[in-house]
């Protein structure tokens, strides 16, 4: 008997969690982390406490209760779980490097495979090493036992290792994955971050596609297009709902051309851009925005290393040309006026990065930049960079250009207010110019119309409902709303 399960992302934007059985065996497609939730809860990080917070989670709701599935080093849960039903889960595939669609993979046991694309991997690594992510968090792909270091103490650690690395699945598109006992193929699609996947699953003779997050605006919608007549006809459609209530729509070329005419406004001063920490398409919109306006484009270093990492792993992925591009250098230091590399305020990553650049006419200071800030083009991600601003002393009326949405990692966890202090303390002049990395009702519809499945469950959105009520005005297209923790039987109907 196949069946699936939602066990997060349910009338909820993101902490996609799907669980897939059949005949054969267990999978989850995504494990994804609620921020919403963990907000609502996190007192200043009490939370977080590491022998109670897997705990905390499951009292909260941002994990669902299972047993079977959880690491046993952080205890605490059993009780929790003393009657909740058991699953054996093979592997868990992850769709794409947002953190609320994998950041709960580090509570899972460290016997089940983590299934992820060459790209994806490195933009999670990349994530991970350059967010300033701290403890459990990082467990992604490597699964520290927490026990180790106090067992240890009392003698009592034996030959346990400290650190595993999880077993990884590295998939190709379009090709079926290896090692689950579910077939799924993953292939990809448009989304603000390059090397998302759409899969198409089939277990005991039932088709499933699962959308994943995705758009038709976007600069790859030929992948979308592509993955919509890949799966057409499916029995199951699990489709993303984020917009489902919204029509606007902006595309990149869109997105490029306001930004030029915003700062083509602004002769004399400093632009400024943050974007979101992984959008590729959108720092390559701003490259291109800035040689427009003859200005010159400075990355902050993580947008540099984001690149880089993907370069180094030979990712297929489509990159910004960066030969006239600088790279931010951030004063770390307390002695030779902040730039002292041999600091240890300068984390490894940042060292390393500034090391290989140093020799070449890459990197430039805050100094220069503050000097002819009609020249450049400042492009960063994360809004707690935004007091590095700062640094380059902006004139006052300067431009700010906020060009992300969705809170989907820990750096847009800021809060709104602080940053809007400190726009008020720089005087800048505020813009928000942005296209969505979610497909809009209009477009949400066409996909469905497309591909035709037999019934659709719409997830990752507020407002499953609104399927419902959009897709029985246009007959035939049965809409059917899961809730969480609900096991549906998929093939006996
Ligand atoms: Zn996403």
């Amino acid at each position: 008997m196949a069946t699936i399960c939602l066990l997060g992302g349910v009338e909820e934007v993101g902490g996609n969690k799907i669980l897939i059985s059949g005949r054969d065996g267990s999978i989850f497609i995504d494990f994804g982390l609620n921020l919403k939730k963990k907000r609502e809860y996190d007192v200043g990080h009490g939370l977080e406490r590491i022998n109670r917070i897997l705990r905390n989670y499951l009292l909260i709701g941002i994990l669902p209760e299972i047993r079977g599935i959880y690491r046993k080093d952080i205890a605490g849960y059993e009780e929790l779980l003393k009657s909740s039903r058991e699953i054996n889960v093979d592997g868990c595939i992850i769709s794409h490097g947002h953190l609320d669609h994998y950041g709960s993979v580090v509570f899972l046991k460290p016997e089940i495979s983590i299934a992820t694309s060459r790209s994806m991997k490195a933009l999670i690594e990349h994530s991970i090493e350059t967010s300033g992510r701290t403890g459990i968090d990082r467990e992604v792909f490597i699964y520290k036992d927490r026990r180790y270091e106090e067992l240890k103490k009392i003698g009592e650690a034996g030959e346990s290792l400290e650190e595993v690395e999880r077993p990884i699945i590295i998939f190709e598109e379009y090709k079926k994955i290896k090692d689950i006992p579910v077939d799924v193929t993953p292939m990809p699609i448009d989304h603000s971050v390059p090397a998302t996947f759409g899969l198409y699953i089939e277990v005991d003779k039932t088709s499933i596609a699962y959308t994943s997050d995705i758009r038709l605006h976007g600069t790859v919608s030929r992948y979308t297009r592509l993955f919509i007549e890949k799966v057409e006809n499916v029995d199951y459609l699990l489709i993303e709902g984020t917009r489902i209530q919204d029509s606007t729509i902006k595309s990149e070329e869109e997105v490029k051309n306001e930004t030029i005419s915003e700062s083509l406004k602004k002769k004399g001063k400093l632009i400024s851009v943050v974007i979101s920490s992984l959008d590729i398409d959108r720092l390559k919109t701003m490259i291109d925005a800035a040689r427009e306006c003859n200005r010159v484009p400075v990355l902050s270093p993580r947008l540099f290393h984001l690149i880089k990492t993907l370069k180094d792993v030979e990712s297929r992925v489509n990159l910004p040309r960066l030969e006239d591009v600088r790279v931010y250098f951030e004063k770390r230091s307390i002695i030779h006026d902040g730039y002292f590399l041999g600091s240890r305020y300068y984390r490894g990553w940042l060292k390393e990065l500034y090391e290989n650049l140093e020799s070449r006419d890459i990197l430039i200071k805050a100094e220069e930049i503050s000097k002819n800030q009609e020249e450049y083009l400042f492009i960063f991600s994360g809004l707690q960079y935004i007091s590095e601003l700062v640094e380059l002393n902006p004139i006052p009326g300067s431009l700010i250009i906020e060009s992300t949405s969705e809170p989907h990692d820990e750096e847009q966890e800021i809060e709104w207010e602080k940053v809007e202090n400190w726009i008020r303390l720089l005087r800048l002049d505020r813009r928000w110019i942005h296209a969505s990395g979610h497909a809009n009702r209009e477009d949400l519809i066409e996909i469905i119309k497309q591909i035709k499945p037999k019934t659709v469950i719409p997830i990752h959105t507020e407002n499953p409902r609104e399927f419902k009520k959009l897709l029985e005005k246009e007959g035939g297209i049965k809409v059917e709303i899961l809730r969480e923790g609900e096991e549906v039987n998929i093939n006996l109907r």
